[in-house]
């Protein structure tokens, strides 16, 4: 069994994102816009939290359950004529998608934004197949033409801005050489461009936001009108769907549609939300097959951490990613992950195992702005202490590490000087004898500490240690 694995670790690839100046401004223009439109939006309504308790509710009642619920989710989809396919890993997930491809005689297949095909690298197990796989969202479309990676769960292209994106489809699309930079020139060139892969495609591949366990539905919502073109045309349509994307029942639908569409595009409701239950018999009305492949790929190990399985309640709204501090400045590639921001830090280490993404939990201040916004209220911070706790313990047993060993090393220092009474006060008085001289007899030591801790006062003065310890005074009385 195999799964995808993570790239570089984060502080690497982050400092090389952090010297991008034009990358830095696409970010924080593209998130503070998105932001500030759910604002807005959420304002609007005033049993937001109590909304987002039941969220919270139907999730955590769904993954206590999951087995239960999936295999009702089968019962129904084949009891509407769907076929249902568990697929253990990226591996088997891909085999069987290409096979399903082959057995219906198409070399090329449509395919809506999916970031389940995208953690399982879908598109490049056709292609080594011998199938063209067609992204149809427009930011997907912009990511495969660049031979880029998404860095937004919901906004993949984020990015790059407009005179980036017109000189790529001026490079790739036909008739395109006197294209503007006008969103609406863009999109009306993207369209033209799908329009007749759609006409022809006869396989279309989707992800699912949500899977209804009672009634077999399985749901998309997006916004140009491309999945609902790649969910109706083609005569065979290939779902993939991560296990944690089911919910009970259409009454809890319900609560996720509504908390979805205003917390990731700051809109009252999706302008496309498509749902189709298995396939329609009689005069060909929408496609003929339609199989669903189940994909664990790590999911059922996160089960097991009671703390951790929280990170599979997300509906990836991407609300988390347009206010943290961290991804606004590094963007979405510097976490070598299909899941970026701090959605990502939570979910690819346990999806992964910790050992092949250490440095991820500490991608973040733990400033709490992604728990306050989550419309599932995870609690990431409260998770992404937990797995930094991991990591520790994973480097006791022998396992790679996170930090620099000096780092390391420095904090069981501190542990062992914390944990004994004569030890902290004979370190207070070094600290003291040491410090009270660069201070010049002032409160402050302006002068740059040496080495890694240097970056500490690179911005900042040192308080100066203080003549007397609060244990020394409350002695002296
Ligand atoms: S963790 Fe919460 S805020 Fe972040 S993408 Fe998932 S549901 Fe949205």
């Amino acid at each position: 069994m195999s799964r995808t694995s993570p790239s570089a670790a984060f502080p690497e690839a982050a400092r090389v994102a952090l010297g991008d100046a034009q990358l830095r401004a696409n970010l924080r223009k593209a998130t503070h816009t998105i932001r500030d439109k759910r604002e807005r939006v959420v304002d609007e309504v005033a049993d937001w939290e109590e909304l987002r308790a039941a969220g919270r509710a139907i999730k955590e009642r769904t993954v206590r359950h999951l087995d239960v619920w999936l295999e009702r989710l089968e019962a129904s989809v084949t009891a509407r004529g769907g076929i249902v396919h568990w697929a253990r890993d990226a591996t088997e997930a891909n085999a069987i998608v290409t096979s399903l491809v082959r057995a219906a005689g198409a070399d090329e297949v449509v395919k809506v934004k999916s970031m389940a095909t995208d953690e399982i690298g879908l598109n490049d197990a056709l292609a080594a197949a011998g199938i063209a796989a067609h992204e149809t969202d427009l930011a997907e479309l912009i990511v495969q033409l660049a031979g880029d990676r998404p860095s937004h769960i919901l906004v993949p292209a984020i990015h790059r801005n407009r005179a980036e994106i017109r000189a790529l489809f001026r490079a790739h699309l036909p008739g395109t050489e006197g294209l503007t930079d006008e969103p609406a020139a863009l999109a009306e060139a993207a369209r033209r461009f799908l329009r007749d892969r759609f006409l022809h495609a006869r396989v279309g591949i989707s992800g699912a936001n949500f899977a209804v366990a009672e009634t077999g539905a399985v749901c998309v919502v997006e916004s140009e009108g491309n999945g609902r073109m790649c969910t109706t045309l083609p005569e065979t349509l290939i779902t993939v769907m991560g296990i944690e994307k089911v919910v009970p029942s259409p009454a809890d639908l319900g609560v996720m549609l509504q908390l979805l569409p205003r917390s990731s595009t700051g809109e009252r409701m999706n302008p496309y939300t498509s749902v189709w239950t298995g396939v329609r018999p009689g005069p060909p009305d929408g496609p003929q097959r339609f199989h669903l492949v189940l994909l664990d790929n790590g999911r059922t190990d996160v089960l097991a951490d009671e703390m951790g399985r929280q990170a599979l309640h997300c509906i990836r709204c991407s609300a988390c990613l347009n206010v943290c501090p961290v991804y606004e400045r590094t963007g979405g590639h510097a976490y070598g992950e299909t899941y970026p921001g701090p959605i990502g830090a939570i979910l690819a280490p346990q999806l992964h195992g910790l050992k092949a993404a250490t440095s991820l939990p500490w991608a973040s201040t733990l400033c709490g702005a992604c728990a306050d916004v989550c419309p599932v209220g995870i609690d990431i911070p409260g998770v992404l202490i937990h797995l930094r706790g991991r990591v520790v313990e994973q480097a006791r047993s022998g396992g790679p590490a996170a930090g620099p060993a000096s780092e390391r090393l420095g904090m069981e220092a501190m542990a062992r000087i914390f944990a004994g009474r004569r030890r902290y006060e004979a370190a207070q008085k070094l600290v003291r004898a040491g410090g009270r001289p660069l201070a010049h007899g002032t409160d402050r030591i302006e002068r740059r500490l040496p080495g890694a801790l240097g970056g500490w006062t690179m911005s900042r003065d040192l308080p100066a240690p203080p003549a007397q310890t609060f244990r020394e005074w409350w002695r002296s009385r």
